[in-house]
Formats: C-alpha cells, structure tokens, sequence
C-alpha cells in the first residue's frame, strides 16, 4: 500500500516539510516559497523537492 504522506526537502534551501502525496493544490515552502509539489492526475508531482522520508 502507498504511502499517504512524504517528508521532503526543499530543493532551494533545504527545509523540511510533510506533504500529502496526493494533495490537489500547489505546495509552497514555508521558508522560500518555492513550488514543492503540483497535482498531477490526483496525485502530487513533486517539482522542487526532494523525499526525506516515506510516512504512514
Ligand atoms: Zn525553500
């Protein structure tokens, strides 16, 4: 089964956030602002980021 949730890095400057791997809106970092992820066909297509960790 897959998991719902990622921990990633922000390509930009680094910081750490949880996304849902399925979210259907643009996820922007916290910190830079940068696109993290974008929906792409019902699931989150991860633009400017890099996966941490999976999470349950
Ligand atoms: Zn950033």
């Amino acid at each position: 089964m897959a998991k719902n949730f990622f921990k990633v890095a922000c390509a930009d400057c680094g910081n750490e956030t949880t996304i849902y791997s399925r979210a259907t809106t643009i996820v922007s970092c916290n910190v830079c602002g940068a696109t993290l992820t974008k929906p792409s066909g019902g699931k989150a297509d991860l633009v400017g980021c890099t996966v941490v960790e999976a999470l349950e």
